[in-house]
């Protein structure tokens, strides 16, 4: 109930009362979409209050919107379907990622809804289960978790594991006939990679990594810009995505259970957000390692990677990942008629866009604000589209796959100290499936 509606009550009434006029004048109101003719109720509150608008049971309901046309939009209300109609998710992993973002990010979810649950830790997970309403019965553990395949209710399986374990819980999941989202970096090697490939195949179930980037707001609206050429040609692309990590304990830190260090934990955002704005591969790496082997972080993995990418359009990125300085997680496109970025770019939250280019004897400087968007959310809701309409993900194992390949050469140039030829392909976007539903 807002407040200018409890100021025109004329006189104090007990909380029954109120309770009462608040659900006649909810009632009315959502008439009154439906019935022109309809006046205003009792207390004449709502005469002039016809925000509610709604076209009978089941119906996607549309609200007037509050604000003038001249205001940034809020777009549609997100009628999610029923419950009982979404597309059901195993979780497996309930580490941070899952717990701070996954799981809360259901609740913005159209198309997908959380089902079950897979954790080593039983009472972790009794207790997760708990807050999200997810049945006793679905909670498995990672030894008896190929029984889902006689779980109905599981449709696709989210892995969120350390990243040498993505392979071997994707093929356990095509095995129980599951469609399988996996968290970035896919896997630890191309040989990894075209093995969960291969079993999502066999077992005719779909394989989407999980780029939430490519799903993002601000990252689609750059992408189209580009595409678009709308400030001329890219020259020239920099990238940065680094962070102070922490505790030398954790697995990010163990070359067995990482695969590596930053670059494929934050670096790989820098490398697969270029491939996809610009829809272009590149055809050579040039990649430079800096580490500090006293410092106990990084006794197995590297800290600090520098790398060129170079593109047979003639146009060239710099990408910077790292694990020793304050998170900075940017890029900026240098175009012919202006330089445009994102800063930050990749955070869950809070990303912003910038632009500037010259009008007349001005440079106009900008930064555009977008409504932001459950970036989690989003790609959930992709995935579950594409199981429903049989389509393949915008970010199938393939694109994946292709990140993991460049992965490769980039280690080997730093290795070598030299540039590394990659295979040149024709056209755009090969490596991705149906573009994101609106
Ligand atoms: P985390 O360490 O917080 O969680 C990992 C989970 O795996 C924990 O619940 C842990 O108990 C479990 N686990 C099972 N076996 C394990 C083992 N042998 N060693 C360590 N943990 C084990 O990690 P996280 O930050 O949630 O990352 C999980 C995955 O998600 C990684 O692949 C990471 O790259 C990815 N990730 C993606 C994003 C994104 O924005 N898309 C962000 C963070 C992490």
């Amino acid at each position: 109930m807002s407040q200018s509606v409890l100021n025109t009550l004329e006189e104090p009434i007990e909380r029954r009362h109120f309770l009462f006029r608040s659900t006649q004048t909810i009632l009315s109101a959502t008439l009154l979409g439906g019935m022109a003719t309809y006046g205003a109720d009792a207390s004449g509150m709502i005469a002039s209050h016809d925000a509610l608008v709604s076209t009978g049971p089941g119906d996607k309901i549309t609200l007037t919107p509050l604000e003038a046309k001249t205001e940034q939009q809020k777009g549609p209300l997100p009628n999610p379907d029923p419950i009982d109609q979404r597309v059901g998710y195993a979780i497996v992993g309930l580490g941070h990622l899952a717990l701070e973002e996954v799981l809360p990010a259901f609740g913005a979810c159209k198309k997908s809804k959380v089902v079950a649950l897979v954790s080593g830790d039983k009472d972790k997970a009794l207790t997760v289960a708990k807050q999200y309403g997810v049945s006793e019965k679905n909670i498995y553990d990672y030894q008896n978790f190929d029984s889902i395949k006689n779980n109905k209710e599981v449709d696709v399986v989210y892995i969120i594991l350390p990243n040498s374990m993505h392979a071997e819980f994707t093929i356990r999941s095509a095995k129980a006939g599951k469609h399988v989202l996996c968290e970035k970096p896919m896997a630890n090697s191309v040989a990894e990679c075209e093995q969960m490939i291969k079993a999502c195949e066999e077992a005719n179930r779909k394989l989407m990594i999980a780029y939430r980037i490519q799903y993002e707001g601000n990252n689609t609206e750059i992408k189209k810009y580009v595409r678009e050429e709308k400030y001329g040609k890219v020259k020239n692309i920099v990238a940065v995505n680094g962070q102070n990590i922490g505790d030398p304990k954790q697995w990010r830190l163990n070359k067995k259970l990482a695969g590596g260090g930053s670059l494929p934990d934050v670096g790989i955002y820098c490398l697969n957000t270029i491939r996809f704005i610009t829809g272009e591969e590149p055809t050579e790496v040039y990649a430079q390692i800096f580490t500090d082997t006293s410092d106990p972080r990084f006794k197995e993995v590297e800290d600090t990677v520098n790398f060129q990418l170079t593109f047979a359009n003639g146009m060239r990125a710099m990408c910077s990942s790292s694990y020793s300085h304050h998170q900075s997680r940017n890029y900026r496109i240098y175009a012919e008629r202006a330089f445009l970025g994102l800063d930050p770019a990749f955070p869950y939250h809070g990303i912003q866009m910038y632009r500037s280019f010259a009008e007349g004897d001005m440079e106009i400087y900008e930064m555009p604000k977008r409504s932001s968007e459950n970036q989690f959310a989003l790609e959930m809701d992709h995935m579950s589209d594409c199981i429903r309409n049989n389509k393949k993900p915008y970010t199938p194992g393939e694109e994946g796959l292709q990140d993991m390949r460049i992965i490769e050469a980039i280690y080997l140039s730093a290795q070598q100290n030299k540039p590394v030829q990659l295979k040149k392909y024709d056209g755009k976007d090969l490596f991705r499936g149906a573009l994101p539903e609106k």
